[in-house]
């Protein structure tokens, strides 16, 4: 293989440019000719395509965001489209597709594989929702802000006996608001993949209440459904004043953490050996500290799993 292109697609993560940066400068390292592709797949099918130098990723390490941008494109999602993305491709000479984003964006790289295009994914997103590595692009920093947040919250808590509902995003994943809860010792994480009910929250709030705490702080994943409706559920059931956070999108954005550019530096490099091997349709990842690669359908396939230990020892943290 001697052209490869750079993608990145669906919601963006911290980190991602740090992946870009990282295919960019280790192909180059082995001499090939590397493209980015701007506006995700919807750049691909339009043809907005730019050759990649070592200076076209310089001083990006830190930024949050992506520097290819990133698009949603239901075209992409049809025979007709993914046609046009290949043959835009080829006319250039692109020969393998290195695709940075999440599950949506990896069954687009999968549909491009089985085309005869050879794709690899790369994990970027603050949801830590794809199954095969431990830990996705973003999920690190998007977490550090939530702690941050919380922490702020928690200074004007102790001010007023209030419980505050802090709902996280995570789409369909608790992984967020488990770690979160766990870092800033919440008193609830509620979170899809397990099922809490509402008695044994407001139970736990009431105990705490009697045993003199000033304040609780309840930590809800996004896909459980909204926290505006939870916090009044909470201040209708208990009498107590009830305020709702959402933090929305700006646990998308800043600056990667260390842990994040580290990660995207290892697992950006390795999608560029595993093209140059000529191998195509892999998920890369990284498992008790090892980069690993999983084949795309089975990644595909499978669940992503919260860990129910750590939930346990929340539950068992926050008496
Ligand atoms: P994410 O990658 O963050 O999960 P999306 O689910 O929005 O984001 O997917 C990003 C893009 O990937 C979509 O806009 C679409 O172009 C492409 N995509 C998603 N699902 C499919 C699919 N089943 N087949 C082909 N392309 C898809």
């Amino acid at each position: 293989m001697k052209k490869i292109g750079v993608l990145t697609s669906g919601g963006d993560a911290p980190g991602m440019n740090a992946a870009v940066r990282a295919v960019v400068r280790k192909a180059i390292y082995h001499e090939l000719e590397v493209y980015g592709v701007y506006n995700g797949y919807e750049g691909l099918m339009e043809g907005n395509i730019k050759k990649m130098e070592l200076g076209s990723v310089g001083d990006i390490i830190q930024r949050g965001g992506t520097i290819l941008y990133s698009a949603r494109s239901n075209e992409f999602k049809t025979d007709a489209g993914q046609q046009k993305a290949i043959e835009q491709m080829r006319k250039i000479g692109i020969e393998g597709l290195i695709v940075i984003g999440g599950d949506g964006s990896f069954r687009g790289a999968e549909k491009l594989t089985q085309k005869g295009f050879p794709c690899i994914g790369v994990p970027g997103t603050i949801d830590n929702d794809i199954p095969g590595t431990d830990y996705t692009i973003g999920f690190d920093t998007a977490l550090n802000t939530i702690v941050n947040a919380v922490d702020k919250i928690r200074d004007t808590a102790t001010s007023h006996e209030r419980t505050y509902v802090i709902e996280v995003m995570g789409r369909d994943a608790g992984d967020l608001a488990l770690w979160a809860g766990l870092a800033n010792g919440a008193e609830s994480v509620i979170i899809p993949e397990q099922e809490e009910s509402f008695e044994s929250v407001v139970g736990k709030l009431k105990r705490g209440q009697e045993r003199g705490k000033k304040h609780s702080i309840i930590i809800l994943a996004e896909g459980v459904g909204s926290g505006v409706e939870y916090g009044k559920r909470i201040e209708e059931e208990t009498s107590m004043d009830t305020r709702v956070t959402v933090l929305g999108h700006i646990q998308r954005g800043g600056s990667p953490s260390g842990y994040d550019r580290v990660l995207a530096s290892r697992l950006g490099a390795k999608s560029v050996d595993l093209l140059m091997d000529g191998v195509g349709g892999r998920v890369v990842g990284v498992e008790n500290n090892i980069v690993v690669d999983h084949d795309i359908s089975k990644v595909l396939s499978e669940k992503h799993a919260v860990n129910m230990n750590m939930y346990k020892l929340a539950n068992q943290l926050s008496i």
